[in-house]
């Protein structure tokens, strides 16, 4: 009475059937921070590994999301709230919360950070990672800091 079926894995890259033996599987690639998944077979993940810019092309993109943020605070006369390192940030720089929020709600430049739900937002001498989803302020550096020092180390 049981039904055969047979499941066909179609790879992603080479659009190929691989009826003939070769395994298809579904491979995911993280390159800074942004996923990607896509069903690959051998051959083209052999290509892949040689060549990561085909499965990035072709890979589906995964929302990435900023991990739970400890110590976030309500800050006074804003409706942003400030993780307790970015407050911290603040005093080391001698920079005014307010000031960051007036950079952060009127930015002259805006990017994607390294999270797909978070921006960096500039303005003036300041630069801040936000959650604006959530309304919050993840870190704060000064303009001209190095990125990757400054607006990575959100824990
Ligand atoms: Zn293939």
């Amino acid at each position: 009475m049981s039904e055969r079926r047979e499941i066909v894995l179609v790879c992603d890259l080479c659009e190929r059937d691989r009826t003939d033996g070769v395994d298809v599987e579904t491979r995911v690639v993280v390159v800074n921070g942004m996923g990607t998944e896509a069903e690959v077979c051998d051959e083209c993940w052999a290509g892949v590994l040689a060549a990561f810019s085909v499965f990035a092309t072709k890979g589906r993109t995964l929302p990435t999301k900023t991990p739970k943020l400890r110590g976030i605070k309500s800050y006074p006369g804003t409706t942003w709230r400030f993780t307790s390192h970015a407050l911290i940030r603040c005093g080391e720089r001698n920079v005014d919360p307010l000031e960051v929020v007036k950079a952060i709600e009127d930015p002259t430049l805006v990017r994607p950070g390294r999270a797909t739900d978070q921006e960096i937002r500039e303005r003036g001498y300041l630069k801040a990672v936000v959650v604006p989803d959530r309304g919050i302020v993840v870190t704060v550096a000064r303009r001209g800091e190095d990125d990757a020092e400054s607006l990575s180390d959100v824990s």
